[in-house]
Parts: C-alpha cells; structure tokens; sequence
C-alpha cells in the first residue's frame, strides 16, 4: 500500500487534502476558503506547531515571519538541517559584501 503524505491549506488551516507523494508543498485552489493557496507538507506543519509552542533555544523564532518560520521548519524536516543554520544575524554585524 503506497504511503500518503498531508498536506495543509495555509490559508484556513483547515483543510488537509492527501497525495501519494512527498514533497514540500502544494499549491491549488482550497475547497474550504476557496483560496488559491499553499498546502504545506504535514510533517513541515507538525514542526512548525512544535516551534510555536517551544521555539528553538539556538534561533530568535518569535523574529520571523509565518514564511519563514515555515522555510525553517521545510529544511529541519525535510534536509536534516539545524535551527541554528538560520539564526538571524544580528543587524549590527558588519557588512560583509
Ligand atoms: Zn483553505
């Protein structure tokens, strides 16, 4: 039997459509907002409520936006990544360019 992957509508959080494939994301019409949305991968959406109820000690969480909280959580799910890869410089730092 071929695995299912959810995926979430990011708009109403409500809706869940599953594939048999796995991929970061969706992108499709929503049949609950009628919103043409991102559907976001189940396992990303599981981290990503685990960071908003207990952000990461090693990244300043709360200074992202909904994007990039997601973006992060993609990376830590899906390619073994570590908060601490995306840890906001701090906007004093030298220019490095
Ligand atoms: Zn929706």
């Amino acid at each position: 039997m071929p695995r299912e992957f959810p995926y979430r509508c990011l708009n109403c959080l409500d809706h869940t459509v599953v594939r048999e494939f796995d991929v970061s994301h969706l992108t499709m019409t929503c049949p609950v907002c009628d919103s043409f949305e991102r559907f976001v991968n189940g396992d990303v959406f599981d981290q990503y409520e685990v960071y908003e109820s207990t952000p990461p000690a090693d990244l300043d969480w709360g200074k992202l936006d909904r994007s990039e909280k997601l973006l992060v959580s993609e990376h830590v799910v899906r390619r073994g990544h570590s908060p601490a890869d995306f840890a906001v410089e701090d906007s004093s730092a030298v220019n490095t360019q």
